[in-house]
C-alpha cells in the first residue's frame, strides 16, 4: 500500500465545481478514493466529475445549495448506494461579501454565515452519524487565514472563518474515541476566482505587505488536505493547519 492511499474510502467535497475543491477532489481521486463532488454548478461538476473518470477515478455529482439549509440531509439520504457511506468530508465551499463594516449589510453579514458556517454545520451533522456508526471519519474543513488572524473589509467572512475553527476543535473533542478526527486548512491568498474577483492589484499588495515570495495555487492546498484525511493523519486532530507561504 502506497502512502495517502484512499482506496475503498468515499468521500464528500463541497465546493468540488472550481479552485480548491475540485483540486482537493481530483487529488482525492486519484489517491483512490470515490467521490462526491458537491456545488451548485451541475455543469462544472460534470467537467470535474469527466476529468475523475478520465483517469480512472469514481465520481458522483451532487448539486447542492448549503444555503438551502433543509434541502441538504435530504440530498445526503438520496446518494447513491455506492456513495452514500462517507468516510471523509471536506467542507471546502464558501463565499464573500466584502465591505467595511460600517457599510456592511445585514444581507450580506447573513449570506456569508448561511453558506460558510450553518451550511458547513448541516452538512457535517447529517454525515457524521454514519461515521459514527463505521467508527471511522476524517472531516477537514477550508478556512482561511482571515479566520485565523482577521482582515479589514471582511469581517462577516473572517466571522465565518474563525468560527469554523472553533466548531471543528470543538467537533474533535466529541468525537475523540470515536475513530473520527477533525481538522482544518487555512489557506493564505490562493489564485481562484475568489480572489479573481478582488480589485485590481490586490495580490500583489497581499505579497508587498506579508513579504511572500509568491502566491499560492489550488495545488498547494491540496496535499494538505489529502494529508489531513488520509489514515496517516490518524493522530492529528483538532488542528489548524495554516498554507500560506509563510505568512503567518
Ligand atoms: P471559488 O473559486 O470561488 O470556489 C468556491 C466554491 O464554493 C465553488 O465550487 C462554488 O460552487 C462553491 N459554492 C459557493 N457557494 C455555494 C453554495 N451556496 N452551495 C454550494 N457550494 C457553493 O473559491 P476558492 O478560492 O476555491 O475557495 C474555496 C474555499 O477556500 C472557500 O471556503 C474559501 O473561503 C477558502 N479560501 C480561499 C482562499 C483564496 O485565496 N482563494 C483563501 C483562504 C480560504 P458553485 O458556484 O458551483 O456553487
Amino acid at each position: 500500500m502506497s502512502i495517502f492511499d484512499l482506496s475503498g474510502r468515499t468521500a464528500l467535497v463541497t465546493g468540488a465545481s472550481r479552485g480548491i475543491g475540485r483540486a482537493c477532489a481530483v487529488l482525492l481521486a486519484r489517491q483512490g478514493a470515490r467521490v462526491v463532488l458537491a456545488a451548485r454548478n451541475e455543469g462544472l461538476l460534470d467537467e470535474a466529475a469527466n476529468e475523475i473518470a478520465a483517469s480512472a477515478g469514481e465520481a458522483h455529482v451532487l448539486a447542492l445549495d448549503l444555503a438551502d439549509h433543509e434541502k441538504i440531509p435530504v440530498a445526503v439520504r438520496q446518494l447513491p448506494k455506492d456513495f452514500a457511506a462517507v468516510d471523509i468530508l471536506v467542507n471546502n465551499a464558501g463565499i464573500t461579501a466584502d465591505n467595511l463594516l460600517a457599510r456592511m449589510t445585514l444581507d450580506q453579514w447573513q449570506r456569508v454565515q448561511d453558506v460558510n458556517l450553518t451550511g458547513v454545520f448541516v452538512l457535517t451533522k447529517a454525515l457524521v452519524r454514519g461515521m459514527m456508526r463505521r467508527r471511522y471519519g476524517r472531516i477537514v474543513s477550508v478556512s482561511s487565514v482571515a479566520g485565523v488572524v482577521g482582515n479589514a473589509g471582511q469581517a462577516n467572512y473572517a466571522a465565518s472563518k474563525a468560527g469554523l475553527i472553533g466548531f471543528s476543535k470543538s467537533l474533535a473533542r466529541e468525537l475523540l474515541s470515536r475513530g473520527i478526527t477533525v481538522n482544518v486548512v487555512a489557506p493564505g491568498f490562493i489564485e481562484t476566482d475568489m480572489t479573481a474577483a478582488m480589485p485590481e492589484g490586490a495580490g500583489d499588495r497581499f505579497l508587498e505587505q506579508h513579504g511572500l515570495v509568491r502566491l499560492g495555487t489550488v495545488e498547494d492546498i491540496a496535499p494538505a488536505v489529502l494529508y489531513l484525511a488520509s489514515e496517516e493523519a490518524s493522530y492529528v486532530t483538532g488542528e489548524v493547519l495554516s498554507v500560506s507561504g509563510g505568512m503567518t
